[in-house]
């Protein structure tokens, strides 16, 4: 590949990127289509050598890319972006075919990786300067060099962009490693950027269950960034242990959802429905615990199940009026599959849904709600990541915070009421790195991202997250 071979770009081979060079392999592995089961293209498999190589580029690559000057950096974002924009409807094709999402949904995470790039691209990174009688101390911020990223599946486009736009900025140089599970349009994503940056710069790996070890120990990388479950994240964290590597993590969330009784029902139902249940309900700030005052508990419930039966309609990504699409992958399935087995076992109240999942050609199960299942159901205490949702009742308001505090993740959470100034007193006592009043948690990249507790460790966007990718130092200037 050259500059000015945009429209070389196809969408029906797949490769890695090493060196600016697409890059093949003796082994190929599919993903597959979660709505029809129908395997998709060949994706090489990156094998340790191909780890060694792309560091090997990301290093010398480093080298020139951290000097060269930020506005010029920020400049060859911002042309990334008009690249990039050329296949926007290619990506959401693809993207479709990958999770099976609805085409809204899919043409919306496409368009928000533009936004997620030129936020970055308008970024500067801070300096800091004290001055007194005798010295200037100035704190600047250097980046960390090699930033391996690796990301999930189920906003594959949007969160692997995450960390590149960060680390671009930042004067890092990344290699990017998708989910097995959904290898395609990350793939092309970092195509798009050959067209762009100096080779070496961006990079992406797919393959197998090796391969995300491969990167983390290798003692070339500088730093991971990480996205993903909280089992891997606490693996990752041990193995960067080894070299002292820098590591980001954003991991998994048990969101709860508290719901005042002065609320206006009939807008706020349809709201926490799609805020529990969008994206299948495979979304780490899925609305996953709500709480409802017992004055308008029936109430409520009543309308959730109507709104969600009437108004969230399971399909294919192409179907009219889809609003949710299949589960991403066989083995997700099977895992939501357990907490509808645990909640009929236990004789747990099926307000909508039941307790068998039908087969079917693809990945489908139908939006759940459970009625009041017991503060220690396997429902109420784990992140299902799927569409099965339990709500409880509340009378007392430190009861329902300590209820909703009652989870060893912190990620997100919603509080809903019309007295906002109460809304955010509640919400600065929920245990979370994001919690939202009056709205199911919508993150932006203007605003900083992270989880308490077990849900991540440190945090990216917003106008400070770039600082993950860098060195601080200080330097003490005597007159
Ligand atoms: P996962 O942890 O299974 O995999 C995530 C990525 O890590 C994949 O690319 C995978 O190949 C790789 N990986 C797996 N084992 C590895 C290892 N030992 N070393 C290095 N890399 C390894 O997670 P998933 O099932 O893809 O994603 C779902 C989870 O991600 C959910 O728990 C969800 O809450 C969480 N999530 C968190 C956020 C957030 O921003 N906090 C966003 C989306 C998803």
């Amino acid at each position: 590949m050259s500059p000015g071979r945009v429209s070389n770009i196809t969408f029906d081979e797949f490769y890695n990127i090493i060196d600016g060079k697409q890059k093949g392999a003796s082994k190929n592995y599919n993903g597959v289509n979660p709505a029809t089961k129908e395997k998709l293209w060949d994706v090489p498999v990156a094998t340790k050598d191909d780890v060694n190589t792309a560091v090997e580029a990301g290093q010398k690559a480093f080298k020139t890319w951290s000097k060269t000057p930020i506005e010029k950096r920020k400049q060859m974002m911002k042309d990334w972006v008009k690249v990039y924009e050329q296949h926007e409807k290619e990506f959401a094709d693809t993207l479709c075919k990958e999770t099976g999402k609805p085409r809204s949904f899919a043409t919306s995470e496409v368009a928000m990786v533009k936004g997620m790039i030129l936020h970055h691209s308008d970024l500067d990174i801070p300096e800091e300067k004290f001055e007194d009688d005798e010295k200037i101390v100035t704190t600047r911020y250097q980046p960390l060099g090699v930033v391996g990223a690796i990301s999930p599946w189920n906003f594959p486009l949007l969160l692997a962009v995450g960390k590149i736009a960060q680390a671009l900025l930042a004067g890092c140089v990344v290699i990017s490693k998708p989910s097995p599970f959904t290898p395609y349009t990350v793939l092309k994503l970092v195509e798009t950027a050959q067209e762009i940056f100096p080779p070496g710069v961006v990079q992406v790996l797919g393959g197998g269950d090796d391969l995300g070890p491969a990167l983390v120990e290798h003692p070339g990388v500088a730093k991971i960034s990480f996205t993903g479950s909280i089992a891997t994240g606490k693996k990752i964290m041990e193995s960067c242990a080894k070299t002292l590597k820098r590591v980001t993590l954003e991991l998994g969330g048990n969101d709860p959802c508290i719901i005042f009784p002065d609320v206006d029902i009939e807008k706020t139902v349809p709201e926490v429905a799609v805020g529990s249940f969008w994206n299948s309900g495979q979304v780490c700030v899925a609305t996953k615990r709500v709480y409802i005052h017992e004055s308008i508990y029936r109430e409520f419930v009543d309308k959730l199940v109507a709104f969600t039966k009437n108004n969230l309609k399971v399909g294919t990504s192409d179907e009219e009026n889809v609003m949710l699409g299949p589960i991403q992958n066989e083995m997700q399935f099977n895992k939501v599959k357990e907490f509808f087995a645990d909640s009929k076992k236990n004789g747990y109240k099926f307000a909508l849904g039941d307790a068998e999942v039908a087969a079917s050609k693809g990945f489908f199960i139908q939006p759940t709600i459970i009625d009041n299942p017991p503060n220690d159901s396997l429902i109420i205490r784990e992140e299902p990541f799927g569409p099965i949702l339990p709500v409880q009742p509340w009378s007392d308001l430190e009861e329902v915070i300590a209820r909703a505090n009652n989870t060893d993740t912190g990620l997100g959470a919603s509080v809903w009421t019309k007295d906002v100034k109460k809304g955010e007193e509640v919400a600065q006592r929920i245990e979370s790195g994001n919690v939202f009043v009056n709205s199911w948690v919508k993150p932006v990249p203007q605003a900083f991202f992270s989880g308490h507790k077990t849900s991540g460790l440190g945090g990216e966007w917003g106008n400070t997250g770039v600082l993950a990718y860098c060195n601080a130092q200080a330097v003490h200037v005597y007159k």
